[in-house]
């Protein structure tokens, strides 16, 4: 779609399989049909939610998603994605979790999976005694896999219809300059990975305890931003609870963060969610979309 339709009329419609325009419809054939041809189409994985997220994340200019698109199939292979995914052990899992908690845990009101991730607390020295910034990436990646696979289907089973974002909460509480430029390198990879190859899984994205100077910063780039992106991300300070609590019903939201969930042996590892115990089911099928 060139630029100058990207009118008011245009703005109705999402670019979701379920609000789609007629170009937007057209660009999906020809992009579909267009990978088929060049032999890089899996039934499996690709189907029309799927290509739609690489669309929407490149404005339907169907060059460009073309681009993201082969450079995320060239990455998989290099990177061994099926491979890892059926071979990785996180052994360390609990263990990093002390010293860098991030974790899954229950749906927000929208039935999208909660994601949060403490880096506050982070403690570089004693998490990389046990594991190694390959390893924390590679988990990424098998996380990754694991929410459209596992989490994001049970989750739409769950709620009846397609559910393709998570909800994130960020938690900046004792966050240093210090601390976070010893992590940076591990968040800017992570952040690049998933801005590249797993484009629009990001629903809803809360950074809590924000110090002020964040705030005002964050400020003054908003309007630089994509609208639709812009909006999804809230950033609050220490009195972040009531906002968390309009969107995340508080069974949901651990103790620590104001809501009531305690899960026994701590939320941090308890994994619960829809996809926990329900059994998984893979590849949830929209409108017949994966037979492509
Ligand atoms: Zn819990």
């Amino acid at each position: 779609m060139p630029p100058s339709a990207n009118s008011t009329e245009q703005q109705k419609y999402t670019g979701h399989l379920d609000s789609l325009s007629p170009q937007q419809q057209e660009a999906l054939e020809k992009f579909r049909q267009e990978i088929k041809q060049e032999g890089i189409f899996d039934g499996k994985r690709h189907d029309d939610a799927c290509l739609l997220r690489f669309l929407r994340a490149r404005k339907f200019d169907l060059v460009k998603t073309k681009k993201m698109f082969g450079d995320c199939e060239k990455w998989r292979k290099e990177f061994g994605v099926d491979e890892l995914v059926a071979t990785f052990d996180y052994k360390e899992r609990d263990e990093v979790m002390k010293y860098y908690p991030r974790y899954y845990h229950k749906t927000d009101k929208d039935g999208r999976p909660i994601y949060i991730e403490e880096i506050g607390k982070v403690d570089v020295k004693a998490l990389y005694e046990i594991t190694t910034v390959e390893r924390q990436i590679q988990n990424l990646v098998v996380e990754y896999e694991r929410l459209a696979d596992v989490r994001l289907p049970s989750c739409s089973e769950k709620n009846g219809r397609l559910i393709e974002t998570s909800c994130t909460i960020l938690d900046l509480k004792g966050v240093s300059l210090r601390s976070f430029s010893n992590v940076f390198g591990f968040v800017k990879q992570a952040s690049n990975i998933g801005q590249n190859y797993y484009p629009e899984r990001m629903g809803k994205f809360y950074i809590i305890n924000a110090p002020m100077l964040f705030s005002t910063v964050w400020g003054l780039v908003k309007p630089l931003l994509d609208e639709v992106t812009a909006a999804k991300i809230v950033i609050l300070g220490s009195k972040y609870q009531s906002t968390l609590l309009e969107n995340i019903p508080a069974e949901s939201l651990p103790v620590a963060f104001g809501g009531k969930c305690k899960c026994e042996g701590g939320c941090q590892l308890s994994d619960a969610g829809p996809w926990n115990g329900s059994g998984v089911i893979n590849g949830y099928v929209t409108n017949g979309s994966a037979k492509h």
